[in-house]
């Protein structure tokens, strides 16, 4: 095996702590940066004994100056109540971030993976989402800034490859779940199973019918790396999800049963421009990467809620106080 100078930026949060975990393990020097908007050290504390791993705080939105063979370009709030606490950064993570590695892939002749999302793809007119999809997008809405801003990274992306022949990659992931989210990131899979764990009612929004499809993170790190380390020159976009479609109400009363909870359902207000379906068209990974998801929703659901029942909730910061519950922006 080669080993290879890997930067993971946003290497701390859920996604990013299992990729260093996976690479550090496989023998690659890793560096992890991190700003710790919405994680805490304590994800990769495990691994900050061990001599191919080092940890920088850093923002990506500012330039940095390091010598690496690979990037995974990770760091961007992900949550909704994370990346709508403050939009404008939001925005200015995506843009400046994508600028950011570009060059620094550009000038260490380094291949660079950009964590993109389903998001790109809005609240779909076309179910499930094929690649060749471009999307049902608002540009002024609440999620714009989330939303727009990959899509300018991706457009960034390409731009780079096109005019500076940058080697790139490109994955557009869908829900993906499992241990390390930030226990009150106010995502769907984390908030039932928290409120389920302390008894209190499960807060679905609007009237549950709208669906997403869960991806074990085991299985998402598998086809991202698979989609980094190609050397058939496929560089995406591609998406990476699993098919599995629920729609939220089922995803409550799965959360409900497992955990043996005694919580009610409550319904609130659905958050404005929330996507009402979303399942990835998996073709395109199937074909290039050879890529498909092996975890079911119930044994993922079973690993994730083992893994929140283990923490010790007292020990995590709230990233922010913003909730659509106290907020008064337009839901
Ligand atoms: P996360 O919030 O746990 O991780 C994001 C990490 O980026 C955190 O550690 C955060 O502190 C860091 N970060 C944020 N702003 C930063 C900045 N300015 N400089 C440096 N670091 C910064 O979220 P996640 O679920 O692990 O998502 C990781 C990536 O995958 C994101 O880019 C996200 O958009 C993308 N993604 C995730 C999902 C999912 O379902 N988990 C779906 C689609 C796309
Ligand atoms: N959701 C919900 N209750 C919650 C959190 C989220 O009903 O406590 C809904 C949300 O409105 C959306 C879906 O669950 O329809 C997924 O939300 P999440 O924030 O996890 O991610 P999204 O896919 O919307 O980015």
């Amino acid at each position: 095996m080669t080993t290879r100078r890997i930067l993971i930026t946003g290497g701390a949060g859920f996604l990013g702590s299992h990729l260093c975990e996976r690479l550090v393990d496989a023998g690659h020097d890793v560096i992890c940066l991190d700003n710790f908007f919405t994680s805490q050290k304590t994800n990769v504390a495990h691994l900050l004994s061990r001599p191919n791993f080092e940890l920088i705080r850093h923002d990506v939105t500012r330039e940095i100056w390091l010598e690496v063979d690979q990037i995974y370009n990770m760091a961007c709030p992900a949550s909704p109540i994370h990346y709508q606490y403050n939009p404008i950064k939001t925005t200015k993570v995506s843009v400046l971030g994508a600028i950011n590695v570009l060059g620094m892939a550009k000038r260490c002749n380094a291949r660079v993976l950009q964590a993109s999302t389903s998001e790109v793809y809005g609240d779909p007119d076309i179910h499930p989402q094929p690649e060749s999809y471009h999307g049902n997008v608002s540009c002024i809405g609440p999620r714009a800034c989330y939303d727009e801003g990959k899509r300018v990274a991706e457009t960034l992306f390409f731009d780079y490859h096109r005019q500076n022949g940058v080697d790139i990659r490109v994955v557009r992931i869908f829900n993906t779940y499992g241990p390390r989210m930030h226990p009150f990131d106010g995502r769907v899979v984390t908030n039932f199973i928290v409120q389920a764990i302390q008894g209190q009612d499960i807060t679905i929004y609007g009237d549950g019918s709208q669906t997403r499809s869960f991806c074990y993170v085991d299985d998402l790190v598998n086809g991202i790396i698979a989609m980094m380390d190609n050397e058939q020159g496929f560089i995406g976009p591609v998406n990476l999800g699993n098919p599995g479609e629920f729609t939220i109400k089922q995803l409550a009363e799965m959360v409900i049963a497992m955990t043996g909870s005694t919580s009610r359902i409550t319904y609130l207000p659905l958050p404005k421009d929330d996507p009402t379906q979303r399942r990835p068209d998996n073709t395109l990974a199937k074909e290039k990467l050879g890529w498909a998801p092996a975890i079911k929703l119930e044994e993922g659901l079973a690993k994730t809620i083992a893994y929140f029942k283990s923490i010790d909730l007292s020990e995590y910061r709230k990233p922010t106080d913003f909730d659509y519950a106290t907020s008064n922006r337009e839901r």
